[in-house]
Order: C-alpha cells, then sequence, then structure tokens
C-alpha cells in the first residue's frame, strides 16, 4: 500500500471524532445518551446532524446518499446476488428558482430522510412478512453505525423493518441482539459482583474473509460461475494443493495491486485492514480488518465484499466469494472472531490478570457452554446453506456439530470445579518457550493451543466461528452468538439471584453442560461417534438444519429476549428455505444447459475425429453417450420434483437431486480427461486457477 494512504484512516466516515469536531457538544452528548437509552434523537438536533452531515459529505464529493440495508438472502449463491441494497438519492445543492418552481428549493439533507427513509417491503425476500397489496417498509439509520462517503455517495447504514416494524433484514435482528448482551451482561455483573460500573455492553466483531481472485475473461466463459458462482463441473489440474504450498508464495502481482487498492478504499471509510495473505489453494486468497462494534463490522464486510468486486472488475479480475468454487481443492470460510465486553474494557473472554477477570473468564465460559449445549442447533443454522454443504465437514472446515473448544487446561480445569473446585482454581498464565537458539528469543506461549478442527475455538481473548460461509453475512451468525450467550448469562443470573453461590451456579452449568466441550480432533472419524453419544445433534444437511429452526426452544428463546417475535423466526425459516431452494434449480437448470449446449456438441465433435479409429478411440463412445444418461435421469428427477411444502422440496433437492448431480459431473469430468483439449468448451481448472 502507498505510505501516504495511512494518512487517510478514517477520512470518509462521519464518526464521533468528527462528531465531536463538528456539532455542539450538548447535541452530541444528546446523541450519544439516547444510543444508550434508545431514545429518539431529539427533532432539532436531527436537524442540526444533517445539515452538518450534508455540508461534510459534499466536501468528500459526495452527489447522492443513499440508505444502505442488508435484505435478506443477500450475498449467497448466485454471484451478482445482492449484498446490500440501495436507492440513491441526490444530495445536490438544489438552491435554484424559476417560473417553474413555486419557491426555491434549499441545498439541504432533509433531516427526516437522513434519519428514516420508505420504500416497498413487498419486493424484498420478507417470509411472508409483506405482500404486494400491504407493501410499506422504511429504513431507519443504525445510529450506531457512521455514516460514509464512497463513490461520490453518502452511505447511512441501516435497518429495515415494515409498516408494523417487523424485521425484513439481517441487521435489526443484530442490533436487538446487542441489546440483550446488554440486559444480561450488566444483570450478570451485578450478580457476580464484577465490573458493576459499567453502563453497557458491546459485541465484538473481527472478520477473515476467504475468496478466490481469477480472471474476469474466464469468469465471464463459464456460465456456471456466473449464475451460480461454483464451478458445477472440471477436473482437477495434476497439480492442485498438495503440500499446501500455495500459502507460502508471495501474491501474485495483479492480486496484490487489488488487494492494496482495497485496503486503501477501506482505510477511508475506517475499516483498517490488518491481515492480507494467500491461502491454501491456489487463487485463494485472504484478507481480515481490525476488529470493531459487531454492527460496525457486519457493515464493513459487506462493503468490503462490494469495493473487492468494484476493483477487481477494474482490473480485469474477479472475485468468487462462494464456499466453496471449484471441486477437490479447499473452499472459503469466514471465520468471525466474537467476543462481548462492557464500555468499561473489560473483555468477557480475556482470562485477566487478577481474580477478578478470572472468575469473570470461567464464568463467562459457562455461560456459553450453557448456550452452545442449550440452542445447538440454532447455531448450526446460522451457518447453513447449499454453498457451506460443500465445505464443512470436509477436512477442510469444522464439522457440523457444533462443540466448544476452550482448551485443554480448561477442560481439565471444568472437571474441578464439577468436582467442588474453587472458580479460582483455573491457572491462565502465559507459558514461556524456549526456541533452543541464542538467536530467536524465547516464545510466549498463549494460554491454550489453537484447535482449527473446532467450529468454536478459543483464540486467546475471543472465541471464533470458523463454520461461517465465505458468501454470507455475519449478522445472523452473530446475532445468535449474542443470543446464546444472553440465554447463558440470564440463566446464570437467574440461579444466583434464586439464593445460589457464584460458584455453585457455575459448577451446576458445567455439569450439566460441559458434553458441548471437547478439545480432540474435530476432522477424525471417532468424533461424529462420540458427539452422537453425548447426545449432540449432526445436522449435516441444509435442510436438516433449517427443520429445527423454528422449533419451540428457539422461538422461545428469541421471543423472550426481545431479537425475533414467534412471526419473524418464522419469517425468517421461510427465506431459509426458499434461498437453498432457489440455489440448488439454479444449478440443476445451468447443469443441463452446459450439458446440452457445450459438453454433447463437443464430444460429438471428439468422436467425429476417432471415426475408423476404434482401437484409438477406447471407451470414449461409452462414456460420453452416459453423459447423456446421466442428464436425462437429472431431468426427470427435477421435473418429478415435489412441491407441497417448502421443507419436502428442500428435502428432496438434498437428498434425491444432489447426488444426481455429482453423478453426471462425474460423467463429464471423465470425458474431460478424454476429450481432444481444445475441443473443452470452458476455461479449464488449469487455466482458471493458474490464471495470474
Ligand atoms: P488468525 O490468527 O485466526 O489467522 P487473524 O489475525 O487473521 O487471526 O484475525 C483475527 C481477527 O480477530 C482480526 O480481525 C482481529 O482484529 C480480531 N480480534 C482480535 N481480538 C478480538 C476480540 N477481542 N474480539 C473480536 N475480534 C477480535
Ligand atoms: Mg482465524
Amino acid at each position: 500500500m502507498a505510505s501516504d494512504a495511512l494518512t487517510t484512516m478514517g477520512t470518509c466516515m462521519f464518526d464521533d471524532a468528527v462528531m465531536a469536531a463538528k456539532l455542539p457538544a450538548a447535541v452530541v452528548q444528546r446523541f450519544n445518551e439516547c444510543l444508550v437509552s434508545g431514545a429518539p434523537t431529539p427533532e432539532d438536533d436531527m436537524k442540526i446532524i444533517a445539515d452538518t452531515m450534508f455540508a461534510w459529505a459534499r466536501e468528500r464529493g459526495a452527489i447522492d446518499f443513499a440508505h444502505y440495508f442488508f435484505p435478506l438472502r443477500g450475498g449467497g449463491g448466485a454471484v451478482g446476488g445482492m449484498l446490500a441494497a440501495f436507492k440513491k438519492d441526490t444530495l445536490m445543492d438544489l438552491e435554484f428558482g424559476s417560473k417553474y418552481t413555486t419557491k426555491p428549493m434549499k441545498a439541504c439533507l432533509p433531516a427526516e430522510r437522513l434519519f428514516q427513509g420508505e420504500t416497498d417491503g413487498s419486493s424484498f425476500p420478507n417470509g411472508g412478512l409483506r405482500v404486494t397489496h400491504s407493501a410499506a417498509a422504511f429504513t431507519t439509520w443504525d445510529r450506531s453505525s457512521p455514516p460514509f462517503v464512497m463513490d461520490k455517495c453518502l452511505y447511512i447504514p441501516c435497518a429495515f423493518v415494515t409498516h408494523f416494524g417487523k424485521c425484513i433484514d439481517e441487521k435489526t435482528p443484530l442490533l436487538r441482539s446487542m441489546d440483550a448482551v446488554t440486559l444480561h451482561g450488566l444483570r450478570l455483573l451485578k450478580n457476580i459482583g464484577i465490573g458493576t460500573d459499567a453502563k453497557c455492553m458491546f459485541s465484538y466483531l473481527g472478520w477473515e474473509q476467504e475468496f478466490f481472485v481469477l480472471s474476469a475473461a474466464h469468469y465471464k466463459a463459464r456460465p456456471d460461475l456466473v449464475n451460480t458462482g461454483r464451478t458445477l463441473f472440471g477436473k482437477l489440474p495434476t497439480r492442485h494443493q498438495q503440500g499446501d504450498l500455495n500459502y507460502f508464495q508471495a501474491i501474485p502481482g495483479k492480486v496484490q495491486e487489488l488487494l492494496d487498492v482495497v485496503q486503501a478504499e477501506m482505510l477511508k471509510i475506517g475499516c483498517p485492514m490488518a491481515v492480507k495473505h494467500n491461502e491454501v489453494a491456489p487463487g485463494q486468497h485472504e484478507m481480515s480488518p481490525v476488529f470493531r462494534t459487531a454492527n460496525v463490522s457486519c457493515d464493513s464486510n459487506v462493503c468490503f465484499m462490494e469495493v473487492m468486486n468494484r476493483e477487481a472488475a477494474k482490473l480485469g479480475l474477479q472475485v468468487l466469494f462462494h464456499e466453496k468454487p471449484f471441486a477437490g481443492i479447499n473452499g472459503s470460510g469466514k471465520h468471525a472472531n466474537w467476543s462481548v465486553g462492557t464500555d468499561t474494557g473489560l473483555n468477557f473472554f480475556y482470562p485477566g490478570k487478577n481474580e477478578a477477570g478470572v472468575k469473570l473468564y470461567v464464568t463467562a465460559i459457562a455461560c456459553l457452554s450453557y448456550g452452545l449445549a442449550q440452542y445447538n442447533e440454532m447455531v448450526r443454522c446460522t451457518v447453513a446453506s447449499a454453498g457451506n454443504d460443500h465445505r464443512l465437514g470436509a477436512q477442510e472446515a469444522p464439522p457440523a456439530i457444533i462443540s466448544l473448544y476452550p482448551g485443554q487446561g480448561f477442560e481439565a480445569f471444568v472437571e474441578s470445579i464439577c468436582s467442588g473446585g474453587d472458580l479460582l482454581g483455573y491457572k491462565a498464565e502465559k507459558k514461556k518457550q524456549e526456541t533452543g537458539c541464542s538467536a530467536a528469543m524465547h516464545i510466549e506461549a498463549n494460554v491454550e493451543d489453537r484447535n482449527r478442527t473446532a467450529p468454536f475455538p478459543f483464540c486467546g481473548n475471543r472465541f471464533e466461528f470458523r463454520a461461517v460461509g465465505s458468501s454470507q453475512n455475519c449478522c445472523l451468525p452473530i446475532m445468535v452468538c449474542n443470543a446464546i450467550m444472553s440465554a447463558g448469562m440470564a440463566h446464570l443470573s437467574s440461579l444466583i439471584e434464586g439464593g445460589m453461590s457464584h460458584r455453585d451456579a457455575v459448577a451446576k452449568i458445567y455439569t450439566e453442560n460441559k458434553h458441548v466441550i471437547f478439545t480432540g480432533n474435530g476432522y477424525s472419524a471417532e468424533w461424529p461417534v462420540e458427539a452422537s453419544k453425548r447426545g449432540l445433534p449432526n445436522l449435516n444437511t441444509t435442510p436438516k438444519a433449517i427443520a429445527t429452526w423454528s422449533s419451540e426452544k428457539n422461538t422461545k428463546l428469541l421471543e423472550t429476549l426481545k431479537i425475533y417475535t414467534k412471526e419473524e423466526t418464522e419469517a425468517r425459516q421461510e427465506v431459509m428455505y426458499e434461498n437453498y431452494i432457489s440455489c440448488m434449480c439454479c444449478e440443476v437448470e445451468t447443469m443441463i444447459q452446459m450439458v446440452e449446449t457445450g459438453f454433447l456438441p463437443a464430444c460429438a465433435k471428439d468422436l467425429e475425429k476417432f471415426k475408423g479409429f476404434d482401437k484409438l478411440a477406447g471407451s470414449r463412445k461409452t462414456v460420453y453417450d452416459s453423459i447423456v444418461d446421466e442428464s436425462e435421469k437429472l431431468k426427470s428427477l427435477i421435473a418429478a420434483k415435489p412441491h407441497s411444502s417448502l421443507a419436502e422440496e428442500a428435502t428432496y433437492l438434498c437428498d434425491t437431486v444432489k447426488p444426481q448431480m455429482v453423478a453426471l459431473r462425474a460423467k463429464v469430468d471423465k470425458a474431460e480427461s478424454m476429450m481432444e483439449s481444445s475441443l473443452y468448451p470452458y476455461p479449464t481448472y488449469e487455466a482458471m486457477i493458474y490464471s495470474h
């Protein structure tokens, strides 16, 4: 990155520093108080803020403004799928008057338009919460996420709700879950007598985004990539990711250029990137920013994906965010590093240097174990998608079984506390390890080792939800992390409020929920067997996972925490099913089309060349004919798809149609290894992943 780019940090973000510098102190103070209390910003203040933001945005070249929000079903599945939605309104100085206007229009950002917008809710996925004849829906500024200027537009991050206040977006439930963390976090602190001066709690997120970068020309020449985001056919090159060599290679020049530009763009809107490197598979890379409060970080992740797409196009590149763009080589995830803490700086997941810190830490992990054990399926659902089904449990990502890895030392401590031990029995000292040579000095190893096979490992000061898919919006997974943590904190508080001692309450929770703690190898064949003995669900496909979403237990929890009404929970399930079904149907149609218009004509041409050379032709005809047979089978299966219920349709696509897609692909990939190479109708895996 050019060094001058570093000086642009946050220059296009309307954050608290800008507010403090540009607004009267009393306005800022009231604004911040309203953020904590949830009260509306007073009308006079709204006007002052809008005027100031208008002038600030114009100074940065903005000519439009847009309410920026995340409809359900953004991102995942098809490329070109919506990540965020916005309608641009002009921000131009409209100070003109003529005989056609009754009065001169004033240059301003109308206060009511800054804070609220209206649009048509029925055009967005809404799980039946909006229909075309009663369609109004509103965007309203998430006042805890700073507006920013990008590409001549002032973006105002928003929540999106219906005429009746029902949420039809990703953001609103996340914000509600952050309120639940505050409510139950402060209640817990009061009950255990630690950090009682805190006034507010936050949840934090730092995402690690994996992706592939290809040449745009290759991408455009593959109907499967364009329509579904992944290759539906293609055989592995002989050199792929053996030895994980790609990890250690330099980032190719053009990709480096892309990552540098994106880094500079993100910095301007206040999102400094902390990491950029190659990933395991050829053509695969990763970037991750410094963590921030969860809602702001979710906003910046969506923005990052959009900026990547935009800048890649300028360089003749294409970024793939799909979870498994290439069969046979590693897919992409989005590790969500998550923690909760107070406005006074207490991190619940930092073992701490003093007794209060250790006590809080062991208490917080008890709450998390409770949440993960009791609402295990809900956590699994948040990462369920057609794309992620190719990745979870495939020796490259955690299995579909949700367990907690707090470290082996901690696991031993849990045993001791269950048999009467003290809360301070956990020794959280870092360990000094010698390197054995004089030039490289000793290292301070973390309290606990890392476990890359676990869906929820401890990472020193946070947990890393590793099962999140690369194309996903992080809002839902983090909302559920907050929800289950709040459930655990509420449960512990109720035990203490009922008269139990702090130690006994923590011990009781561990005794009842320690089956969710697993510190072994999550990729091993023994783990699913062991997990089943422990009663942990193994929801290894998306339809199986979605079926559990609206259970009585889940609905009740989300309702109690005021995150989702029963209606909203059910609507979300419907959207999950629709998403899965539309993604699978699009894949099937694309497969059939590529066979008919690409592979069969190529096979025919190839056979032509072998006319009269039966021995040389070998099994070509048999293999090519079998493509027709498998394709016909796929067509008849998709034609017989049931329509009785979304659940049945999704299950059928998963259990009956998907195996046939695999069978068809196998024949086409076999043909690829026989066909004259110039006849193969699309860019090959080899060409695509080694395009730089
Ligand atoms: P890894 O070691 O897993 O490769 P990285 O350094 O790539 O990790 O990314 C770790 C991410 O975790 C970064 O986004 C970082 O800012 C974030 N992070 C660090 N501390 C916290 C915390 N307390 N809460 C949430 N995220 C955090
Ligand atoms: Mg990580």
